[in-house]
């Protein structure tokens, strides 16, 4: 018979997939690295096995012991999926902007949401940091904090980097990723350095605004990508090169991932898509790019795929045919 132990066994080892309808015309192949058939969904459920691994390697997380981490997204889901495989409690602090659905896919693994108001300042009592920094720091708690933890790069080091150099065996020359706690491109980025002496070339693709492509941190829109500080997750010495990509770019090529290539996933795979798309543009029949897509888009249908959402922030392209994406909701 062959079966996994358990769902856990399952993350990492996510298939190459090439890109065709949005590559016409280009001569140089542009591979997908599928994240969302993840058990948890994401790319995070990595580094969620090793951060608790090492954690639990170094005594800081203990039998029965209590995960505590800021978090409302994917990093939540791998965690929570990790902890119940072994045996101990979530505890997910998040801002009350995050959506309720959101929440719920965390409650449903069986975590706690601990909600916190936004409009208070960082250092109140209430605030989602003061609240996050209290509860970890309860006996029996541990804190993974995904943007200064180097389990985070390791596992992809360990798992993201040596998987897309055997997959490709070898060939590949560029690396594309969004760049959130830079765990993703630090990791990756650094392994296939090293085994490529220096060969395989590193492009972080950064939502417009975001300190990685020189920007302040201004707003935007696509969500698990971009900062408004420098994670120590992030290795500086491993880009080659920054794409800075718009929230209207990134959205539409994730819709356009759905309709031309059945690939349903999150704004910040269309974002890094936008990005390889340009590195292919002046790339040869030679190189090989990869193209990390980090999760799956079923979170995103109120947002980045409705219609109406888009049309309000003007992220529709010109040409849209009112009607022909339809509403999803
Ligand atoms: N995309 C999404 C949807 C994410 O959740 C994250 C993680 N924050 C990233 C991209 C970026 O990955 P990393 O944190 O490894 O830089």
């Amino acid at each position: 018979m062959e079966y996994a132990e358990h769902v856990v066994d399952l993350v990492g080892n996510t298939p190459l997939v090439k890109l065709n309808s949005l590559a016409t015309g280009l001569s140089t192949p542009v591979l997908a690295k599928v994240e969302y058939v993840n058990p948890g969904g994401s790319v995070k459920d990595r580094i969620a096995l090793r951060m608790v691994e090492a954690a639990e390697a170094s005594g800081e997380l203990r039998p029965g012991g209590t995960i505590v981490e800021p978090t409302s997204g994917n990093t939540g889901i791998g965690l929570a999926m990790v902890a119940q495989r072994k045996g101990y409690q979530c505890v997910f602090v998040c801002p009350d902007k995050v959506n309720v659905d959101k929440r719920n896919v965390l409650e449903a693994y069986g975590a706690e949401v601990v909600v916190c108001p936004t409009a208070v300042p960082p250092e109140h009592p209430d605030s989602y940091y003061s609240v996050s920094d209290r509860l970890a720091a309860q006996d029996g708690c541990w804190k993974p904090n995904q943007y200064a933890n180097q389990s985070n790069p390791e596992s992809h080091y360990h798992s993201t980097g040596p998987e897309i150099w055997e997959q490709t065996e070898g060939r590949i020359t560029h690396f594309v990723a969004g760049v959130g706690t830079g765990g993703t491109i630090s990791g990756t980025g650094r392994y296939l350095k090293e085994i490529s002496d220096g060969r395989v070339q590193i492009v972080g693709a950064d939502p417009e605004g975001s300190v990685y492509s020189g920007g302040k941190g201004r707003p935007y829109l696509v969500e698990g990508v971009g900062e408004d500080f420098w994670p120590a997750a992030y290795d500086r010495d491993i880009c080659d090169e920054i794409v800075a990509v718009t929230d209207a770019d990134s959205f539409q090529m994730t819709r356009r991932l759905a309709r031309e290539e059945a690939m349903l996933v999150g704004g910040s795979c269309g974002m890094a898509v936008a990005a390889a798309l340009r590195v292919a543009a002046t790339a040869g029949p030679d190189d090989v790019i990869v193209v990390m897509l980090p999760d799956g888009g079923r979170g995103y249908l109120k947002t980045i795929f409705n219609d109406s959402w888009m049309a309000s922030y003007g992220f529709l392209p010109p040409d849209h045919a009112a009607g022909s994406v339809g509403d999803v909701l």
